[in-house]
């Protein structure tokens, strides 16, 4: 897979270092070490140097020679990572012992977030995530809504749109309208996060319908300070999640409160609804439904909340039970 551009952040700080730092401090943000995996000497090169050449000409921190480049990143992993040359058809250099992060961390180790909203590729004959970078889910938040979703911005507040074009007014004007506000006017928009079912297709929502919509979908900020402890392609063992519903308890865990009123109501509703219901079928001489008629009529709407609640209410699914015997009886 081919090495991403790192966030603009990052970039900036590591343009702050000379060399080898430099090239070390970016190999780490992008590479760990597994001793089963390889990457060729040329990916490696080309990107480092795609990602700072032009920086030299505005700094003047020269690269490093190829060859410097190889051997410093032998030296950035403590010997785990090798230059090796692969034998095969066609001879490839490679450097065995490291693999790319799936996505880079920052330099005390934090990783970055990778947005994965649906892009078409650059042939337009496809598509695929997105891939930038973010630390902050706010970041991604304001990313998807002005590059994907291109939600308009309010006109910037500023006085004058034109002030008479001094120094350098060309880079206050650009984060002026960055920072600008979304408007909230009704748009047609669709939600492209893979797996959504949502928003798949096009809608008339405002912004601010759709902002509470995307919040669910970013992944949650990575923690402070915890450098990741496994490889990033490590994936946590699947686990199954169970949700339940909560309504208030007492101190040793028994229902309480409105909800547990309420199905004690209901249950002694269903009951005596079918001594009603009994009694006036035995006017009726109809005894072969034993008064069950009358609940159904009540009942039987809601017969598929009640089930749903018993089985997602922990409390509560004691006295629910009763309730559904005394529907059901
Ligand atoms: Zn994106
Ligand atoms: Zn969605």
């Amino acid at each position: 897979s081919e090495i991403p551009p790192i966030p603009a952040p990052l970039l900036d700080a590591l343009l702050a270092l000379e060399e080898p730092e430099r090239s070390s401090k970016w190999l780490r943000c992008l590479f760990e070490e597994d001793k089963d995996e390889a990457i060729t000497q040329i990916a490696l090169w080309q990107a480092y140097q795609a990602r700072f050449a032009h920086a030299v000409d505005n700094m003047g921190r020269p690269l490093l020679p190829a060859a410097e480049f190889i051997k410093n990143v032998s030296t950035t992993f403590a010997e785990k990572a090798a230059a090796q040359v692969q034998a095969g058809p066609v001879q490839k250099f490679i450097i065995k012992g490291i693999r790319l992060r799936d996505a880079p961390v920052d330099l005390t180790g934090r990783p970055y977030q990778k947005c994965l909203w649906t892009t078409p590729t650059p042939d337009g004959t496809g598509t695929r995530p997105c891939g930038a970078f973010f630390m902050e889910p706010a970041e991604m938040f304001t990313h998807i809504f002005s590059s994907h979703l291109r939600v308009p911005k309010a006109a910037s507040p500023s006085p004058s749109p034109h002030t008479p074009s001094g120094e350098g007014a060309g880079e206050i004007a650009e984060p002026k309208t960055e920072g600008g506000k979304f408007t909230n006017d009704e748009g047609t928009y669709r939600c492209l996060w893979p797996g959504c079912t949502r928003f798949r297709n096009p809608i008339q929502i405002r912004p601010a319908q759709l902002a509470a919509h995307i919040k669910i979908h970013l992944p949650p900020p990575s923690p402070l300070g915890a450098s990741a402890k496994q490889p990033s392609w490590v994936s946590p063992a699947l686990t199954q999640s169970f949700s339940f519903l909560s309504t208030p308890v007492d101190e040793r865990g028994d229902a309480a409160g409105i909800p547990l009123t309420a199905v004690l109501v209901l249950r002694n509703l269903a009951r005596n609804l079918r001594r009603l219901g009994r009694e006036e079928e035995e006017r009726e001489d109809e005894r072969e439904n034993g008064g069950g008629r009358m609940v159904a009529r009540y009942f039987g709407g809601v017969k598929g909340e009640l089930w749903f609640v018993f089985a997602h209410n922990k409390s509560l699914a004691s006295y629910l039970g009763d309730l559904l015997i005394a529907i059901a009886e």
